[in-house]
């Protein structure tokens, strides 16, 4: 049997932080949360009939993650609701890692109780700064005593994985400050840290105040002018964070993230739905927005939540965006997603999914990377150094494959030089976590 992620999207908020462009709204009456809720458990029903190609016998849940928006602000019997739902149309491995991302102040310990109870295995919780000057200036509805107390709750309701988001590169933070939210996040001892910087997205109010000088007295949103840390405060931040959170027992398996170290098992807390995205594995995803990819072939869904409701879980309406990957994008693909990771891709497992060799394709890139320190084989892989991952987007930018290449390498196994000179895209700390656990 084939594994298969499963994604569901709940896109409401209690509020709405300045710097969000993810697909998820604040104030939406209950009625209509109840209504997107119906939607969605009938697009699980016939997404499990429809599944493309396959039928959902073939395919056995490794994971589910519930994602937002936030998922802990609709009522826990709503959750509860799509997985027994989930249960019915799919078979779900047992073991299965079933996450919730939630926000402090969302939460309480009888909901905490209660997703336990459903078989919810790992939290992710939406902490972002351990500063309430931060959070104000984000825009989110929590305070860090709201952080504390969902952490505390979580951990008397028996969570025993638990993830907490924290983001740097802040308006008005200081390497210091960053760190003192590292320092007293690692101290609650979370078994995984997804660290991120922020990005300035537009349609957003902070895009809308960037750059303008504006401040708080004649801004008509009520905001602080955006005065960001500069480019080497950033990097600072970004450079310390590896540094910190390895000497304080965690390993990182992908550039943003970070799972504490266990012996017995090495990659115990490392994401595994996260995990499949990078290694392009078989996804599907429900409710608005959602992506899929079903062997190689990618769709989403609808971003309109009146339309989503109205389609009433009628696939033919929600999906849109079906493409085939052709074998050039599943190769780029392949590298790019894969190199994220630090174990890096496998030459064999290269070779498993193309049948070509990726030292013929890519040997004069990967060779050139080795001598400029960006890149490292080991073991029957190749993976990004440290130095390399500081430099992630120019060193990804040299796996492209151009169009006559694509036809004569990927074809023919042909290993002509590759052209070092093709332009990259500027490298920083790595961006928000929209691309990672939203699909
Ligand atoms: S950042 Fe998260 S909590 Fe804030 S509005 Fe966006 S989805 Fe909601």
């Amino acid at each position: 049997m084939k594994s298969l992620a499963l994604y569901v999207h709940i896109p409401f908020c209690a509020g709405k932080c300045y710097y969000c462009d993810f697909l998820s709204f604040a104030d939406v009456a209950e009625d209509i949360r109840l209504r997107y809720t119906e939607a969605l458990l009938q697009e699980i029903a016939e997404a499990a009939a429809t599944l493309p190609k396959q039928s959902a016998a073939d395919f056995e849940v490794s994971s589910i993650y519930f994602g937002g928006g936030t998922p802990s602000f609709i009522a826990p019997v709503q959750i509860e609701r799509i997985l027994n739902h989930i249960r019915d149309h799919f078979h779900v491995r047992t073991g299965a890692e079933i996450t919730l991302e939630l926000n402090p102040g969302t939460v309480t310990y009888d909901s905490l109780k209660a997703y336990k109870s459903f078989g919810i295995t790992r939290l992710s919780i939406g902490a972002q700064s351990m500063m309430n000057l931060d959070l104000e200036h984000l825009g989110r509805v929590h305070s860090v005593s709201d952080f504390y107390e969902a952490y505390r709750n979580a951990r008397t309701a028996g969570f025993r994985n638990i993830s907490v988001d924290v983001m740097m590169g802040l308006p008005g933070q200081k390497y210091a400050d960053y760190l003192n939210t590292l320092r007293e996040i690692v101290a609650c001892k979370p078994e995984h840290i997804s660290s991120y910087a922020l990005t300035i997205e537009e349609g957003t109010p902070f895009h809308e105040i960037y750059g303008s000088g504006r401040t708080a007295r004649d801004n008509a949103l009520g905001l602080f002018r955006l005065d960001l840390p500069d480019e080497e405060e950033e990097r600072k931040m970004y450079a310390e964070t590896a540094n910190f959170l390895v000497s304080a027992g965690y390993h990182r398996y992908e550039i943003s993230n970070f799972a504490k170290n266990d012996e017995e098992r090495p990659h115990r807390y490392e994401s595994k739905h996260n995990i499949v995205y990078w290694t392009r594995g078989d996804y599907l995803g429900f409710g608005l927005g959602a992506s899929s990819m079903i062997e190689n072939t990618r769709f989403s869904n609808i971003r309109d939540l009146n339309a989503y409701i109205e389609a009433d879980g009628d696939v033919q309406k929600i999906r849109e965006n079906e493409t085939v990957l052709d074998i050039r994008a599943q190769i780029e693909e392949f590298m790019f997603l894969g190199l994220r990771m630090m174990r890096g891709v496998s030459f064999a497992r290269f070779e498993e999914c193309f049948h070509l060799s990726m030292r013929e394709l890519y040997g004069a890139v990967i060779d050139a990377m080795c001598r400029d320190g960006l890149m490292q084989e080991d073991e029957g892989s190749v993976m990004l150094t440290a130095r390399g991952v500081d430099v992630s987007n120019t060193v990804m930018s040299h796996f492209l494959l151009e169009e006559e290449q694509k036809e004569e390498d990927a074809f023919t196994g042909g290993d002509e030089e590759k052209d070092q000179d093709r332009e990259a895209k500027e490298d920083g700390p790595p961006q928000d976590k929209e691309s990672e656990e939203k699909p």
